[in-house]
Order: structure tokens, then sequence, then C-alpha cells
């Protein structure tokens, strides 16, 4: 595998020849030294971009070329899918079964744009101008930045790649300095698969230099950010220099409600996986759980005893449930937010701490937790965590659970548990976030769109959305019998 940076073309080194040591979060081992660029590589990144943009043919080639182009990556993925897999496991530590599943949704997000290629070819409208024909054409918006997070690194890049492809732009992307490695691959089976020398751009480096030029840079026309809160201001202020398009995709603090009738069996076992996978670093996450007041004991007994079991060890390890944290910086984050929550008056249920046994020491583990007696004042129970920890909270009327429910500054995701499907939707009508699943949690699929209400973000991926946030719409007016007006005289 390479372990330079793409651009225009070429594998690069950083100007500087600084690298970057790319460390397991499972055993802190250096799995890549990779090129750490600065300023200046992105500049040049960008400059590859804006010409292969403005004097080459990538937004002129015809969209069905694009669409097959774009194809044969997801075709490349698939075919390099356990490749790809164990080397976001290493870079992660998440569980090779679930980067696995993350390989086939990302061939998913490719094909499903590829075909939507030749599908978004403008439209006619009437004029109600006498004498007018007029259309409304899509074009590429130019040089797209892209700024990506550790947690899922090719998933979330994927689903900015395929649709600036597929709409002609050009782009520049920097993936997380923590997690580069299936980004750099993918480069890779973008070459192979025959998309031009500067059209996709790829350098490395911190998120405070590379990401902050992309953000601010007149040439860029576009900049497309999932992560933080924090950075997404940050960016959104860079962005403003230039009026750049915006795109923001950034976290969430994801309730989770469950009634009384809900199907018991199926609440509990969703109210797990709505949060520890990948150790519950995921911005869809339903941490907050939300609990009617009737079932709540019986409910955090049988969930204690099941979070107590879930098995914690090596990605790789067939028997692994869930694997470590991403870093030891983040580790001291999710045990300070728990430590928070029980000065606040939340009590441990279990876990609450990094776990013991020596095998698990060399790693940024930390136990599944579910903290109990909280109320939404609390600092857990407003603050994105990004950990393994679940907070509960008590309801004892539907109003006051879609008020809980409702009761932060988020709105990415959120879910219902019940029987009674005409309070299911009522709820989720009145739930203000991007996505609400009944009965079901964190599933998505390409064709729906994904976004935040409220501070999770701006604009939508995936989706024919996502396509559009990739398109500038034209309108063009032809006067099939122009003649004078006279309006200023002759
Ligand atoms: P982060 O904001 O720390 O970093 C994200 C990216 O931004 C990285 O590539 C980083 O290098 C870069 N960056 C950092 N400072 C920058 C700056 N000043 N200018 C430009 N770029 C900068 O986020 P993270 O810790 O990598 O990821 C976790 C966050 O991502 C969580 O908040 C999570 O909810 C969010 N997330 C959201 C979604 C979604 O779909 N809404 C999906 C995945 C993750």
């Amino acid at each position: 595998m390479k372990h330079g940076m793409y651009i225009d073309g070429q594998w690069v080194s950083a100007q500087t020849a600084e690298t970057r040591d790319i460390i397991n979060p499972y055993n802190q081992e250096i799995i890549a030294t990779v090129a750490e660029g600065n300023e200046e590589d992105a500049k040049l990144a960008i400059a590859a971009a804006r010409r292969a943009f403005d004097q080459g043919d990538w937004a002129t080639t015809p969209a069905t070329e694009r669409g097959r182009i774009v194809g044969e990556i997801a075709r490349l993925i698939e075919r390099d899918k356990q490749e790809l897999a164990e080397l976001e496991s290493l870079d992660t530590g998440k569980t090779v079964e679930e980067s696995v599943v993350d390989m086939d949704d990302i061939a998913g997000v490719f094909r499903y744009y590829a075909e939507l290629a030749d599908k978004d070819g403008g439209e006619i409208i009437e004029s109600p101008i006498p004498n007018t024909v007029s259309k409304v054409v899509h074009e590429p918006v130019g040089v797209c930045g892209q700024i990506t997070p550790w947690n899922y690194p090719l998933l979330q890049a994927s689903w900015k790649l395929a649709p600036a492809l597929v709409a002609g732009n050009t782009l520049v992307i920097k993936p997380s300095e923590i997690t580069p490695l299936t980004t750099m691959k993918v480069m890779e089976l973008m070459e192979e698969a025959g998309v031009p020398a500067g059209v996709a751009n790829l350098v490395l480096g911190a998120g405070g230099t590379v990401g902050a030029v992309l953000s601010e840079h007149d040439d860029v026309d576009l900049i497309s950010f999932t992560g933080g809160i924090h950075t997404g201001k940050k960016i959104m202020q860079a962005a403003s220099g230039n009026v750049k398009k915006l795109a923001l995709e950034l976290g969430g603090k994801n309730p989770n409600v469950v009634f009384a009738d809900s199907d018991f069996e199926l609440a509990v076992d969703q109210a797990m996986n709505a949060v520890f996978f990948h150790a519950g670093q995921i911005c869809s996450a339903g941490t907050r759980l939300i609990i009617e007041e009737s079932i709540h004991d019986d409910f955090v007994e049988e969930l204690v005893k099941r979070v107590g079991k879930i098995k914690l060890g090596s990605g790789f390890a067939e028997d692994t449930q869930m694997g470590p944290l991403i870093s030891a910086e983040h580790l001291a984050k999710v045990e300070a937010y728990v430590e928070a929550g029980k000065k606040e008056g939340a009590y441990v249920a279990v876990g609450g701490q990094r776990p013991e046994g020596p095998e698990l020491q060399k790693g940024f583990f930390y136990l599944p937790t579910v903290l109990i007696g909280c109320t939404t004042d609390m600092q857990v129970v407003q603050e994105e965590g990004f950990g393994p920890v679940i907070t509960v909270e008590k309801f004892s009327s539907e109003a006051e659970a879609v008020k809980l429910a409702n009761d932060s500054i988020y709105g990415l995701a959120g879910g219902v548990f019940t029987t009674d499907i005409s309070k299911a939707e009522r709820c989720a009508a009145k739930m203000r976030m991007g996505t609400v699943w009944i009965n079901e949690f964190n599933v998505y699929f390409p064709h729906a769109p994904w976004g935040g209400f409220k501070q999770s973000g701006i604009g939508r991926e995936l989706g024919k959305t996502g396509l559009e946030e990739y398109t500038e719409q034209k309108h063009i007016l032809r006067n099939v019998d122009p003649q004078p007006i006279h309006w200023f005289g002759k």
C-alpha cells in the first residue's frame, strides 16, 4: 500500500518530508507510517483540483461515463473487501465483522450514486414569458473540500466521494489524521478505476493545518465536513470568507424512547445495539435511554445483566463483541465524562471504569456502562460523550417522553419502541431529528437522506439530496422570437 498523499495523479511525500505513525488502538503498535502534510501540501492539492476542474474535461464528461467509473470503484471495493475491512479494524479497533458490514455499505453507496449518474439531467420548465423556452440544468459546484472523522473513516468518505465524482466535481479529501489508511487505499482503487489525474486528490495531516486551509481557501467552492460540533463551527466561520457552499454532519445525543407496551426483548436488545457498536463511537448512537416509569426497574435490571457480559477484546478475535476506544485522549475524555456524571448524581449501574485483566491494558478500553438516575439537566445527558455509555431517564406520559427526547441542542436521530403504531407515529412526527426509527435503531441505507436538525448539521448526505449538495442549478431561458421592447426608447 502507498503511504503518501495523492496529488494530481501522483503519490507524493509531504513537502517537509514529515511523517506520522498510525497506531493500533488495541495494542498501541505502529501499523503504518504515513506522510504528514501541512498548509503547503493542502495548497498544492487544491491547485491540482482547480486545474482539473477549470482545464480538464471531468465536468463535461458524459454523466454515464462518470457513473461507469464510480460503479467500477464499487466493484473494486467489493474485490478488496476483506483487505479493506481488516485495514479499517487495525486502524479503528472495531471488530472485523463490523468492518465487513461497513465495506458492503460503502460499495453500496458508490453503486447507488453510479446508478443515479444519468438520472439527474435537469428539466424543461413551463415558462410564463411568451416565446421563451426555459430549462433548468444541474452543473457541478467546482472544487470540493472534504473532511472526515475517525469513527467511520471510509464510510463517511464514501458519502462524500461518490456523489461529488458523479456530479462532475473535482475534490480534495482530508481523512482524520488518526485513521487515514482505508481512504488512502481507496484512492488507489479510484486511480485503478480510471478517475483522471487531478480530479480526486488526497491530503494527509492535522485538522488545524490542512483542514483549515481547505475550509478557508478561495479556490475551494464547497466544503463538506463530518465531525464534532466545535470543529464544525470553526469550519463554518472559515468558509464564510468566499461564501463556500457548506455541508455539515455534526454530532448527536440521540434519544431512545421505550414505552411500557414495547416488545420487551426487542427493546432491551436494541437498546444495546443502539450504543455499543464500535464502542459507542457512532454519531447516531442511542445514548439517551428514556424509559416509561412502570417498566424502568425491570428494564434496567435486564439491561445491566446483559451489558455486564459484553466481551471486550481484539477486533480480530471471533468472540470479541466490542473493541477499544480510538485513542488515549478519547479514553480520558470518556472517563472524565462519566466522572462528571457521577458528581452530578448519576449512579453507575454497570461499568464506569477501565476493564481489569492483563490482555486489555495496552488498548484504550472502557467498560460498557449504564448510568441510572439521570435527568436532562445533567452534562452527561446533554453532551456527546462518544463512548460506550448509556444514560437512563424516566418518563410517565407520552408528552413527557417527546419533551425529554427533544431536550437537546442536537437533532440527528432517535428511536421509539412501542407496539402501539399510532403512538409511534405521533412521537415520530414530533421528534425533531433527521432520522426517527420505530422499533429499530441505527439502520440506514444509501437511498434515504442522512443529516441533522438543529446543531447536528446543515444539509443532507445520501439519497438524492446527497447528490444535489454537489450540484448547482442553472436556469437557461431562450427567447425563440426576440423583439426589441424599447422600454428606454429608441
Ligand atoms: P473532529 O471534529 O475532531 O475531527 C473531524 C475532522 O476535522 C478530522 O479530519 C480533523 O482533522 C478535522 N479538523 C479538526 N480541526 C479542524 C479545523 N480547525 N479545521 C478543519 N478541519 C479540522 O471529529 P472526530 O473526533 O474526528 O469525530 C467525531 C465526531 O464526528 C463526533 O462528534 C461525531 O458525532 C461526528 N460524526 C458525525 C457524523 C454524522 O453523520 N453526523 C458521522 C460520524 C461522526
